[in-house]
């Protein structure tokens, strides 16, 4: 398909039809960081728009509305990504408990229709650096062994946050993936009546120990966490926290609370062999002879050691605007910067939801910005994000509870089915995005 920014010549005559005006700017480079939930919704978004269409995930339009003319603009955007794949994370715990769903939430982005367009591209590599003063990213490929460059004109990092196993598989590839998931679930389920501990009573631990036993009830499935409420680190409500908690113990879990991990061991038998289960000791003085822990505690950091360091704040989360485009003090050209998703530095709890809007606002904004540069647009009219209160939706085995200040707290089974379908969200996610559809 030619250079997909390697030059600025476009490789793609057919982009070149119905165009507004052609100019030596165009085809503009844009530059994901990281396809997941924001990077394919940038993406996705501003294909739309370059192609005066409305975006798929702005909002719908109103019935008998004048049909709004969007100025058409040529753009190749290329995606890298560490993984070969789009890898569904909020159906983590699901995949966890179950090979179909497992091999279902990976797809590799060489079989997902919308990105099969000659403008644009997705590579496997890890980023490594970029000089936004330049406008110039470099890359490691996978299995590679050098560095490559990749100038551009608009860059969008979304590379989201570095979760530890086991809240989502460390795998680059769907190959190695599934015998990762697939030996994690073998482990967990072959013993008859085994026991199996999950430390940790933030989202990710109640809905992996939640989903184990939903898919696995012959399992005895312990919730352990060392505070006296679920979800202690939110700044949710207490009626939320006390439900989630309810809802656990309808899905058959054990819950300890107040048990605060000290050391979990291998239990020796005769002659000091290991016999395969796990002696768990909690600061509390009691002791559990598990078949297996689960460690859901770890704290997640942003991916962003690639940035300027002035860009990010002492944890690593980008400073943005509510444009989305970075700080302008942090960086050079920060109207042609933008930082979306889990990594964006922004109030609220982190979400897939929040992750795929701030992609539309990002490819509105650019859009924008194309106008100025090609038509001399006087004023960008900027989709600016408001503060985002705390909200959640969590799957708890076959229920949900969810909360947004507006309405308060709902739950129970039909919540489920709304918030989450039948595949913690992989179908609602992936219609939105309309991943299904053939770019063309
Ligand atoms: C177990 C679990 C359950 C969750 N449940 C929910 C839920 O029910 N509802 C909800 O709204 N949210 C949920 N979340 C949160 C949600 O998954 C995140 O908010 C969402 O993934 C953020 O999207 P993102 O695009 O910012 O980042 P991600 O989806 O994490 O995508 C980032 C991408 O960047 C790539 N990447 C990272 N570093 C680099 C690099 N250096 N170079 C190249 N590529 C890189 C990664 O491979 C990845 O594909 C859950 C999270 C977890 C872990």
């Amino acid at each position: 398909m030619g250079s997909l920014f390697q030059d600025r010549a476009c490789t793609c005559p057919e982009l070149h039809v119905g165009l507004d005006s052609p100019t030596p700017q165009q085809p503009f480079r844009l530059l994901v960081l990281g396809g997941g939930y924001g990077g394919l919704s940038v993406a996705l978004n501003l294909q739309d728009l370059c192609r005066g269409q409305a975006p798929r995930c702005g909002p719908a339009p109103e019935e008998g509305a004048p049909v709004v003319e969007r100025p058409r603009f040529e753009v190749e955007i290329v995606i890298v990504d560490e993984r070969d794949g789009f890898f569904h994370t909020i159906g983590a715990p699901l995949a966890l408990a179950s090979e179909d769903f497992a091999s279902k939430f990976w797809i590799r982005y060489d079989e997902i229709p919308a990105l099969r367009s000659p403008n644009i591209r997705v590579l496997h590599g890890s980023v490594k650096s970029v000089d936004p003063e330049r406008k110039v990213a470099t890359y490691l490929p996978y299995a590679g062994t050098e560095e490559k460059q990749l100038e551009y004109d608009f860059l969008v990092a979304a590379t989201g946050l570095r979760r530890a196993w086991p809240a989502v598989p460390q795998s680059l590839r769907r190959k190695q993936y599934l015998f990762e998931m697939g030996d994690h679930l073998r482990s967990m389920t072959g013993r008859k009546k085994g026991v199996v501990v999950v430390v940790g009573g933030g989202a990710v631990g109640i809905e992996l120990a939640s989903e184990l036993k939903t898919l696995h009830p012959h399992l005895h499935v312990i919730l352990a966490h060392s505070r006296s409420q679920l979800l202690s680190n939110e700044p949710l409500p207490d009626e939320v926290k006390e439900r989630a908690l309810e809802l656990c113990r309808d899905a058959g879990l054990e819950v300890l609370l107040n048990h605060r991990l000290e050391r979990s061991e291998p239990v020796k038998g005769e002659a000091g062999k290991v016999t395969g289960a796990v002696e768990v000791v909690f600061t509390n003085g009691k002791t559990i002879v598990a078949d297996r822990v689960v460690m859901a505690v770890s704290r997640s950091s942003p991916n962003t050691g690639f940035l300027p360091r002035e860009a990010v704040d002492e944890e690593g989360f980008v400073k943005v605007q509510g444009s989305l485009r970075f700080s302008p003090s942090t960086i050079p050209n920060s109207t042609h910067h933008y930082a979306i998703g889990d990594i964006a530095l922004w109030s609220g709890i982190k979400r897939c939801g929040a992750a795929m809007h701030m992609g539309y606002y990002a490819a509105h904004n650019i859009h924008q910005t194309m106008q100025q540069i090609v038509h001399g647009k006087q004023e960008e009219e900027l989709l600016e994000l408001k503060e985002i209160p705390p909200m959640i939706g969590l799957a708890v085995g076959k229920q949900a509870v969810a909360y947004w200040p507006e309405n308060g707290m709902i739950y129970g089974e039909k919540v489920l089915k709304d918030f989450f379908g039948e595949d913690l969200g992989f179908t609602i996610c992936w219609n939105h995005m309309r991943l299904g559809e053939e770019g063309k």
